[in-house]
């Protein structure tokens, strides 16, 4: 990790961000103000009983940014790297997220700082049942609503989901999302993330004169945003030339088969030794010529050092702030055409808001309603911020923070300040 990278703190690039997005906006400096800050934010000691009968006790966090327009609504990451700048960081680009989506949530993030590969599934059962203990008041269907981020699955909501509903004495499924569909989770959702970043490429391509069939792609990080995107990449007639993982690359001119790709890592455990292709670190394939490039593992990935060896003509954005401000600045004197994480992953906070609409009403939908509708949602979220863009003369990203935030400051507006 170069100095850069590691400088970069996440909560700071939100500051940063608020600040641009507000020069164009011309609403009360002090509703800006107020988004500066966090509503709410929670540090819990999380104590678990490991396998050989120690105590360990991990540190979680869960922080609300903004319910201005809704119950919170974000993920729940466990990683090593997790602290509250991170997560608080994390959180306010919910709110933008949802905002530029227009669908009717705030913003919130959790995290437990843990390393998941060193916890038997027993201990990570253990670790998600007290984290949740522990985060009860804050949580609840009305108020804040959990779902997967890094190292966290539907099986993690499953027990998060019990847990809560065994202290409210009844079965409440809209409490988290992104569950397992036989206990309320919807159709689509756990594709729906790497599905909604390749609507973005389409229209993105469209726009671009591109075309989708026999293009080329290089896909960051294979875990549920990266293996769904690269499945989507596929279906479209894209060559998908590299995938990486947190343990290295593979590159194959010819194309992977990420259908065949995720079998071998389902057999493996690894994406390594994948037949047909070359071992390339996650440095060379950041830097792979190719149309589309998708970062979908961790944030700061494309930095100073080696954004100006992008050779991408779209960045889509899987994960959550892969791309750091010097960054932005040469990918966009480069005329490379970036989806911003806020446009381009909010497929999967899309589909939890119809997994939370159709737990609510116990009446579930078929998965192609639920895709339709996605397209429909994202597409119009697109067009909205491409007019800003053009209009005002500003990058994708400050096009759709200035739409996300102009839509919560005029929602904090309206309903002024308590008491
Ligand atoms: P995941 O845990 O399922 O997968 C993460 C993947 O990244 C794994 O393949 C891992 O090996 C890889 N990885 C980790 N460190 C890496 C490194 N240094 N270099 C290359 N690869 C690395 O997580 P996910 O849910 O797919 O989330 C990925 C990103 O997408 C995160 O930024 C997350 O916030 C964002 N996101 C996720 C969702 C969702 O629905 N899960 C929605 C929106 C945004």
């Amino acid at each position: 990790m170069t100095e850069e990278t590691q400088r970069i703190n996440p909560w700071q690039m939100v500051l940063a961000q608020i600040d641009k997005a507000a020069r164009y906006l011309s609403c009360d400096p002090g509703m800006i103000e107020k988004l500066r800050y966090p509503e709410r934010s929670l540090q819990v000691s999380v104590p678990v009983r490991l396998d050989n009968g120690t105590i360990k006790i991990f540190k979680g966090f869960r922080v609300q940014h903004s319910t201005v327009r809704g119950p919170a609504k974000g993920g729940v990451r466990y990683h090593p790297s997790v602290d509250l700048d991170e997560v608080t960081a994390l959180a306010a680009w919910m709110t933008w997220k949802c905002a530029v989506m227009n669908i009717p949530f705030g913003g919130a993030k959790g995290g437990v700082e843990c390393d998941p590969e060193q916890l038997s599934p027993g201990e990570l059962e253990r670790l998600t049942r007290r984290y949740t203990a522990e985060i009860m008041s804050f949580i609840g269907p009305d108020r804040d609503i959990p779902a997967p981020d890094v190292n966290t699955n539907a099986q993690v909501m499953a027990w998060m989901m019990d847990t809560y509903s065994m202290q409210m004495g009844h079965t409440v499924p809209g409490v988290v999302t992104g569950k397992p569909i036989a206990i309320g989770g919807s159709e689509g959702r756990s594709d729906a993330t790497g599905l909604g970043v390749v609507f973005m490429v389409i229209e993105a391509a469209q726009k671009l004169g591109m075309r989708l069939d026999g293009a080329t792609a290089v896909v960051q990080g294979f875990g549920n945003v990266g293996s769904s995107a690269a499945r989507s990449l596929f279906r479209e007639g894209v060559k998908v030339i590299a995938i990486s993982d947190r343990t290295g690359g593979l590159y194959c001119a010819a194309g992977i088969n990420p259908f065949e790709l995720q079998r071998h890592f389902l057999q493996n455990g690894t994406i390594a030794e994948f037949p047909g292709c070359e071992r390339i670190t996650n440095d060379e394939l950041l830097a792979l010529e190719c149309d589309i490039l998708v970062p979908a593992a961790l944030e700061n990935v494309i930095h100073r050092e080696n954004a100006g060896q992008v050779r991408a003509k779209i960045v889509a954005e899987g994960a959550n702030g892969p791309v750091t401000p010097i960054a932005d600045e040469i990918l966009g004197e480069k005329g490379v055409f970036v989806i911003p994480d806020i446009l381009a992953n909010a497929g999967g906070v899309t589909v939890s808001y119809f997994e939370w609409v159709q737990d609510l009403q116990n009446y579930f939908w078929n998965e192609a309603e639920i895709n339709n509708r996605l397209r429909q949602i994202m597409v119009s979220a697109f067009k909205k911020v491409i007019a800003i863009a053009e209009e005002n003369r500003v990058d994708n990203r400050t096009a759709a923070q200035m739409l996300g935030i102009g839509k919560v400051a005029e929602a904090l507006q309206l309903r002024g300040l308590y008491p």
